[in-house]
């Protein structure tokens, strides 16, 4: 049952952010509400005062930005796997979007308020990681940067303070030829495993740069350093017979746990699968 709550109203940010320190836990911010309105009505969280954010104009807009991509935190999915600018300038985001939840949620649910929840079984931060994201957290008279690799700290924790907002996801387009590949497996609602690859090709076909991240695995998506460096440098041709060895490093580094939704070594199994097809499918876009 959902308890009683207020609503506040705030129209700007520094209203929002001096909202959550004037009332410090008993508030909320309240973005689309398919995850904080689920936890109040099981009981798991109880907030006296919830802050719609709705209504503070400049927080739904996607623009691009000196080649970098700037998502409001306020886009819905829906909005990100429909926008023509998404859908032209960073597919694979778009891709990622339509596959999330269902189509209700998706109407509803927002991109902030998925980051800023941090379930650990949610997709987009494995791709933004990949593609060294950053979230802009904003507070009454400050702003500040936070790299995807450092925001999502623990299982429904980040590296938000408490009356900061998020604002924009800062997503830096890679620059041609690149590949970029998100893909997930798993039999519940949720994801059991996803594995994000953005991969940069030089002269001779070589691999110039690459990242990839895993997420879902463990309690927060993770950046696998040890895959990346077995790739690197290499051609596709000579990176082919290592993606077993890249995908078991990226597995170590998943830090997956046991959940229901696989075992420890079910999802390192899955990480090492996915990796090798999120692998071919980016290299086959460069
Ligand atoms: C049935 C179901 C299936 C789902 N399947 C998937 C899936 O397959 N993949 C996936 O990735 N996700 C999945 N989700 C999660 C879904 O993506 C999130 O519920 C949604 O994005 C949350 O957004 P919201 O706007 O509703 O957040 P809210 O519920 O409004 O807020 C969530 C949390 O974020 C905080 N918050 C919100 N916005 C901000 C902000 N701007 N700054 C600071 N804090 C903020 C809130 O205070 C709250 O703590 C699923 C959810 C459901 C209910």
């Amino acid at each position: 049952m959902l308890r009683r709550f207020r609503l506040e109203e705030p129209r700007s940010v520094p209203e929002v952010s001096e909202l959550l320190g004037r009332y410090g836990d008993s508030a909320k911010i309240y973005a689309g509400g398919t995850e904080l309105l689920l936890a109040m009505k099981e009981g798991l969280v109880r907030y006296e005062r919830l802050i719609n954010v709705k209504g503070v104009p400049g927080l739904d807009g996607v623009r691009v930005e000196d080649g970098t991509l700037c998502v409001g935190s306020l886009c819905t999915h829906r909005r990100l796997e429909r926008d023509p600018l998404v859908c032209e300038r960073l597919p694979a985001l778009a891709e990622l979007e339509h596959n999330v939840a269902n189509v209700r949620v998706r109407e509803a649910g927002t991109i902030g308020g998925n980051l800023c929840f941090a379930e650990p079984h949610a997709d987009p931060g494995t791709l933004l990681v990949a593609l060294g994201a950053s979230m802009r957290a904003e507070r009454a008279g400050s702003k500040r940067e936070i790299a995807a690799e450092s925001f999502f700290v623990d299982a429904y924790e980040t590296g938000l303070e408490p009356d900061e907002v998020l604002t924009e996801i800062r997503i830096p387009l890679p620059q041609p030829p690149s590949g970029i590949a998100y893909l997930k497996f798993g039999y519940l609602e949720r994801p059991s495993v996803g594995v994000a690859v953005v991969v940069r090709s030089g002269a001779s076909r070589a691999i110039e740069d690459i990242r990839v991240a895993v997420g879902c695995a463990g309690p927060a998506p993770r950046r696998a350093p040890e895959a990346e460096e077995i790739l690197k440098g290499k051609t596709f041709d000579e990176a082919a017979p290592l993606l077993e060895q890249a995908g078991a490093a990226a597995a170590r580094t998943a830090r997956a746990i046991s959940d229901l939704h696989g075992s420890q070594e079910y999802k390192e199994h899955i990480v090492g699968v996915l990796l090798k097809r999120a692998f071919q499918k980016a290299a086959s876009q460069c």
